[in-house]
């Protein structure tokens, strides 16, 4: 049969992917003819500011250590003066998605180029999508400028991350390979990229989670480039405008909601998205009918919070973040009320075993 029609524009800038490549950093900005580099870097991440440096040498001539979750927009605005009045003329950023974060909205806002250096598995170095937070809701936009020229990725890095963090980030991406294959913008060129991100999490989280394994960290760390591809191309959807929307009115960690929502998610959509949970499954070896368990075991083997009121979510809250998400009607491939919404939400709540 012939495959079906699609559309696809591939995004442009350049991935470096190795153990060790940080010591590559400076040689790769002298490159692209950049001087001075602002470098952001959160407080709490001392031991990889200390590493960029070294590899920066006397281009960093300026450092940005002021980091919080989902970009409060005056500390990006505050950030973007600090590089316009330092005269930076290349943003580098090391970190997790937070400090990723923070790194394209300067870039947006400033106009400079960005290299981002990731640290954990949230992939948003391969997106142009950027958010800001003020008034308790976290908009996001996309903007070619928040798209970095350079990703460094080194999986030494990942050396440090701790397994509370590293279980929910990884989740975080496996979320990114599942929903690109149902959101709006999907293609089947990204469908192959989506499906060997999901396969690797699978495969690799466990040994990355559990122990020294740099070789697992690494393939989970593509694992999550390729999920952040696939979701810059494809989009996102139900699963994702959730994780958001909870991030924005209650500040819930987003790489926890992530977690924690997923299984649940897609035992809301599936019967809107019958091939894709198919295809998700083999990526698990399991049968299709069997999914949600099987995420929900990957999950709890990777030492994530079972249920929202584990990270401080209470009962009033989820009917709000209900009724928002229909009021603000979240795109979906199954339509949404909250009569259906508030079972699933709130069984994600307790945290009890997807059926
Ligand atoms: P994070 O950046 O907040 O990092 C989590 C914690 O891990 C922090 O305490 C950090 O200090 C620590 N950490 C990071 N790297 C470490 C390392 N190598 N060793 C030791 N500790 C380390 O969390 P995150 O999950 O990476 O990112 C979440 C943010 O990313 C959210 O705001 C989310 O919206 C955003 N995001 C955006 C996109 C996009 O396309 N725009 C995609 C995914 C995530």
């Amino acid at each position: 049969t012939m495959p079906e029609e699609f559309t696809r524009t591939a995004l442009p800038g350049r991935v470096v992917f190795a153990s060790g490549a940080l010591a590559r950093l400076g040689a790769e900005l002298d490159v692209a003819a950049t001087r001075r580099a602002m470098l952001v870097v959160a407080a709490r991440d001392a031991d990889l500011a200390e590493k960029a440096r070294s590899s920066l040498g006397d281009r960093a001539v300026l450092t940005w250590t002021e980091v919080t979750q989902h970009v409060p927009a005056e500390l990006a605005l505050r950030a973007t003066t600090a590089a316009l009045d330092a005269g930076v003329d290349v943003l580098v950023t090391i970190g997790g998605g937070s400090t990723t974060g923070l790194g394209k909205a300067v870039a947006v806002q400033s106009k400079l180029p960005l290299v981002v250096v990731p640290t954990t598995y949230a992939g948003s170095e391969m997106t142009p999508i950027y958010g800001l937070t003020s008034d308790n809701e976290k908009k996001t936009a996309r903007d070619a400028n928040a798209l970095p020229q350079l990703v460094i990725y080194d999986p030494q890095l990942l050396a440090t991350l701790p397994p509370a963090v590293a279980g929910p980030s990884a989740l975080n991406a496996l979320a990114h390979c599942a929903e690109a294959l149902w959101a709006a913008g999907r293609d089947p060129v990204n469908d192959a990229i989506a499906l060997d991100g999901a396969r690797r999490i699978h495969e690799y989280l466990p040994a990355a989670c559990a122990g020294e394994d740099l070789g697992a960290r690494g393939q989970v760390l593509l694992a999550a480039s390729m999920a952040g591809t696939a979701l810059a191309s494809a989009g996102t959807s139900l699963h994702h405008s959730l994780c958001h929307l909870l991030g924005g009115m209650f500040d819930a960690q987003h790489a926890q909601t992530h977690a924690i929502l997923l299984p649940y998610a897609i035992g809301f959509l599936r019967p809107s998205i019958d091939e894709p949970v198919k295809r998700l499954a083999s990526c698990f070896g399991v049968p299709a009918d069997q999914l949600e368990p099987a995420i929900w075991r990957l999950a709890r083997s990777a030492g994530t919070p079972r249920g929202l009121r584990e990270i401080g979510l209470n009962e009033q809250q989820i009917e709000q973040a209900a009724l928002a998400a229909v009021s603000r009607q979240l795109p979906s491939p199954r339509h949404v009320t909250v009569r259906e919404l508030r079972p699933w939400l709130m069984a994600a709540w307790t945290g009890e075993p997807p059926s």
